[in-house]
């Protein structure tokens, strides 16, 4: 799938600490690439058993209902591969043992473009302090990018013994809230991303469709859509200068190259500016039915 003249996509990672971030986040533009024909993965990082203020409630049995819950969105929006790390919810830190299982499911999966949560989000005027799941799995995923992933020397285990050669994304989409990005119209996939993220029974009730659906028709309005789902766009190492102008004296045959020129583009602002926060608040309004 075309996203842009400078962005192909054929496989996408979907990377988010709990069962249903995806679906609040993202799946508008997960359902209209699967649609498309993009092979998606959701790597979530977390196994959701924090998720419940019923006393009644145990992490075990949480855990297996949000891990069913996921699956169910999942198929519902065509995501191919759903992978759980099983980190305990809540408790998430972007520790060397996350960032070398997150880095395995990228040489795995060898996505053109990662979607994440920008770990720089963490407190909104609106009253809303950031998940540090969140927080933590947003930075993995950075961290996955430049070096864990894409680095033959980092978690030299990953090739040396499971053959996984290391892979660079072409691009980054980071989750923005609210405050400007690209807008990618998911107007005939509204109602999908709906159905799935209310399959979420465990977290949410129906009062969370309206919610979602305003926020998205905030977002695509501000880009002439119906419904939108707005991104800060990162094209990695754009353009790929180290392959073809290197900067230094080439290296040694075999070294590892460091990678050359960071080019970096600012993310085209297709949307208007607006108070950052605000709809992750809300978000965190319809969440805090259960506990987050
Ligand atoms: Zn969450």
């Amino acid at each position: 799938m075309r996203f842009n003249k400078d962005l192909e996509i054929e496989r996408a990672m979907v990377i988010y600490a709990h069962p249903d971030d995806a679906e609040f986040s993202v799946a508008g533009t997960v359902a209209k690439w699967a649609k498309a024909g993009v092979e998606i993965t959701y790597c979530m990082v977390t196994n959701g058993a924090s998720g419940s203020q019923d006393p009644d409630m145990t992490r075990e049995k949480l855990r297996d209902m949000r891990y069913a819950e996921q699956r169910e969105a999942a198929k519902v929006l065509g995501v191919k591969h759903v992978v759980f790390l099983g980190y305990e919810d809540g408790y998430l830190y972007p520790t060397l043992e996350v960032r070398r299982d997150v880095a395995r499911q990228v040489r795995i999966h060898k996505p053109d473009v990662i979607l994440a949560m920008d770990p720089r989000f963490r407190v909104a005027d609106e009253g809303y302090i950031n998940h540090p799941d969140h927080i933590a799995a947003g930075e993995v995923a950075l961290r996955t990018i430049n070096p864990d992933a894409s680095t033959r020397q980092m978690f030299p285990e990953l090739w040396r013994d499971e053959k996984l050669e290391p892979h660079k994304p072409k691009a980054l989409f980071l989750e923005t809230f609210g405050d400007g990005g690209t807008v990618v119209d998911i107007t005939d996939t509204m109602a999908t991303k709906i159905k799935a993220l209310l399959l979420h029974r465990s977290q949410l009730g129906p009062e969370a469709e309206g919610f979602v659906r305003d926020w998205n028709k905030r977002t695509g309005k501000s880009a002439g859509y119906k419904f939108g789902e707005s991104f800060k766009v990162i094209m990695i190492d754009r353009p790929p200068a180290a392959e073809t102008k290197p900067r230094r004296r080439a290296p040694p045959a075999g070294a590892v190259s460091k990678g050359g020129a960071r080019a970096r583009r600012a993310a085209p602002r297709t949307s208007r500016p607006r108070a950052p926060g605000a709809d992750a608040a809300k978000r965190s309004a319809v969440r805090g039915r259960r506990s987050r």
